[in-house]
């Protein structure tokens, strides 16, 4: 079977949980694919990168993007607006990318109402909250309240874990990293409805 179009991998997970650390170990293993940047109103953190980790907009730039229908998806997150530019990703799929989201729980079910039949979801977590707070600390990107705000999120996010496809407590990277190579090449083996019944529909031929 054939696939035609690309497949869309959505990576969520508690901020500080390691999706992007788990995202730079695999890109370069999975094959083809589209890392998708994100346009936000979040201010910039050292060591970020505009058109690298995200692009980084005012309200009034990201209010003319949703005017403008430009979004898959967009939410706001912690405060600030985040979303999925609709262009490129329609641009990667039609290229057979394997395109890989990492948005938030309301971005996923957006993504799945219009993409369902071509996604695959992975919600990554830390083994325990503790933990989670620890790397936030750690990571020392943001301030005491913006990480607090954030731990109250991770609350209400892991409730949400049973929406996903996968679960991947990254506890040990490499591990993690492996678990993740095995859900990219499942999730571009998913095959859409339409190619089902074009395949059926060959195969009838065939018999006839
Ligand atoms: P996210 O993208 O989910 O917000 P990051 O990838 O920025 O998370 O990771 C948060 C912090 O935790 C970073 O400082 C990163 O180096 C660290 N980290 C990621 N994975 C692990 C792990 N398995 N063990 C220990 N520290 C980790
Ligand atoms: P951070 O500020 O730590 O980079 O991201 C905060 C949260 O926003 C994370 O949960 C991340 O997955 C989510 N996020 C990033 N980009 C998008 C997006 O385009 N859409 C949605 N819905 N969430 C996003």
């Amino acid at each position: 079977m054939n696939r035609q179009t690309g497949a869309v991998l959505v990576l969520s997970g508690p901020s500080g949980a390691g999706k992007s650390s788990l995202i730079n170990k695999v890109i370069d293993d999975i094959g083809e694919c589209y890392f998708s940047i994100s346009t936000t109103t979040r201010p910039m953190r050292a060591g970020e990168v505009e058109g690298v980790h995200y692009h980084f907009v005012t309200k009034e730039e990201f209010q003319k993007d949703i005017d403008n229908d430009n979004f898959l998806e967009y939410a706001l997150v912690h405060g600030n607006y985040y979303g999925t530019s609709l262009k490129p990703v329609k641009d990667a799929l039609a290229e057979g990318k394997l395109v890989l989201f990492d948005i938030d729980v309301q971005g996923n079910t957006a993504v799945n109402n219009r993409l369902g039949e071509i996604t695959t979801s992975v919600f990554i977590t830390t083994p325990t909250l503790s933990e989670l707070k620890n790397r936030l600390y750690k990571r020392s990107t943001d301030s005491d309240e913006v990480i607090e705000n954030r731990i109250k999120m991770a609350k209400r996010e892991i409730q949400r874990i049973s929406e996903y496809d996968f679960l991947i407590v990254n506890d040990d990277l490499d591990e993690a990293a492996q678990t993740l190579r095995l859900i990219a090449q499942a999730a571009r083996l998913k095959v859409s409805n339409d190619i089902i019944n074009d395949f059926v529909h060959k195969w009838e031929d065939i018999e006839s």
